[in-house]
């Protein structure tokens, strides 16, 4: 099997696995008082801990949600009911993940007043529109830092630096979900409010992700319980949370070896591939994501003919998968039809080697042109 879907999700590392079955003997609840409880907080702690760390931020600022789309409804939700007295403008932009997408959509209908700004042909964010679209009544900016269907790093510094200039009120949210653990994520350096991440895509469990919240203020979306402050309430999952932390503690994403790789990856197979397109910047990649068209070609069948030769991949982004809509991320980048049609996302971890690229586009070369001569 040769995975290359880790933009979808990861497989558990071994050092995971092994946290998460000594895990199971901590069984005590977090909040009980007695000797039991005093451990599973321990191990909360210990991996709050962990992520703290890697964030490069205070412990305290770190609240365990369910995943990455919980972090990100808590942080647009709950951002936009505490400032909503001092303005009910947000902007997020076009590409983002449909945890962040949706959610705007909701808040919408709530009566914030959402922008959703462009970015350009490579998928980068437009920083001009995005400026000419703040205003003194703008109380939440949310971006993500890497995208999850073309990896194209967003501009995180530039875009706190013009929301100083003219929304100094505004908080910035960054959806780190497919960066942390494989680029620097520097909640301090970008000067970001909050910032989610998520276990799953770090060779963590699924259902487990944690909000960096800068200043502990925000408005719970879930009620009834003191734990986390009463930020996030709810009984901590105490196994995901360990396996979340040992995940952090030993992720080992190389950057530059991930760009070489996918520089590799891309070269081969446009070497070896006819009419076939890269979608995003190369410039601004992170690493991690080769999304290519294979023009004429519908992707989905390209997906089910690699699958057969043991390749696995994924059209457009794991989440909407099952949903035959074209990507809302290259059709912001102004693709055209059939570019959306044929294009298919080819995801790195560290685990992948050399051969494995080799087998990889010997696959997609003679399955492509095995599919092309019925078309
Ligand atoms: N944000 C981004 C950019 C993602 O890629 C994903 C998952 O694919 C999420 C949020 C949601 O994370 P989770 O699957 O942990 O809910």
């Amino acid at each position: 099997m040769i995975y290359m879907d880790n933009a979808a999700t990861t497989k558990i590392s071994e050092a995971v696995a092994k946290e998460i079955l000594n895990t199971v003997e901590v069984f005590g609840n977090p909040s009980s008082l007695h000797r039991l409880g005093i451990e599973a907080e321990k191990k909360v702690e210990a991996a709050r801990e962990q992520i703290a760390k890697k964030l490069g931020v205070n412990k305290k600022t770190i609240y365990f949600t369910s995943g990455g789309t919980e972090s990100n409804n808590l942080a647009l939700i709950g951002t936009a009911n505490l400032l909503q007295k001092r303005g009910k403008h947000i902007i997020t932009s076009k590409i983002e993940h449909p945890s962040v997408l949706e959610t705007a959509k909701f808040l919408e209908k709530q009566g914030f007043e959402v922008s959703f700004a462009s970015v350009d042909c490579d998928g980068r964010l437009d920083l001009e529109e995005f400026s000419s679209l703040l205003r003194p009544d703008t109380v939440l900016v949310s971006i993500m830092h890497a995208n999850n269907e073309t990896g194209v790093i967003q501009p995180v510094e530039q875009i706190k630096r013009k929301m100083k200039e003219k929304s100094p009120i505004a908080k910035l949210h960054i959806d780190a979900v497919q960066s942390f653990c494989k680029l620097p994520v520097t909640p301090t350096a970008w000067d970001a409010d909050l910032v989610s991440v998520s276990a799953h895509k770090i060779h963590g469990p699924k259902g487990v992700g944690a909000l960096y919240i800068k200043d502990g203020k925000i408005s719970p979306i879930i009620h009834g319980g003191e734990q986390q402050s009463e930020i996030r309430p709810g009984t901590e999952n105490v196994l995901g949370i360990a396996g979340f932390g040992k995940a952090t503690e030993t992720a080992e994403f190389d950057f530059s070896r991930a760009k070489a790789l996918r520089e590799y990856f891309k070269e081969r197979l446009l070497k070896e591939v006819e009419n076939i397109k890269i979608n995003g910047s190369d410039e601004y990649s992170s690493g991690s994501v080769l999304n290519v068209s294979f023009l004429g070609v519908k992707a989905e069948i390209l997906l089910h003919a690699f699958e057969a030769k043991g390749l696995y991949v994924s059209t457009g982004s794991a989440c909407s998968s099952h949903k035959p809509q074209p990507s809302h991320v290259l059709m912001a980048m102004r693709l055209s039809k059939k570019e959306i049609e044929g294009a298919v996302r080819f995801s790195f971890d560290e685990t992948l080697t050399e051969e494995e690229i080799e087998q990889a586009v010997e696959i997609v070369k003679t399955e492509t042109a095995e599919i092309r001569k019925y078309m």
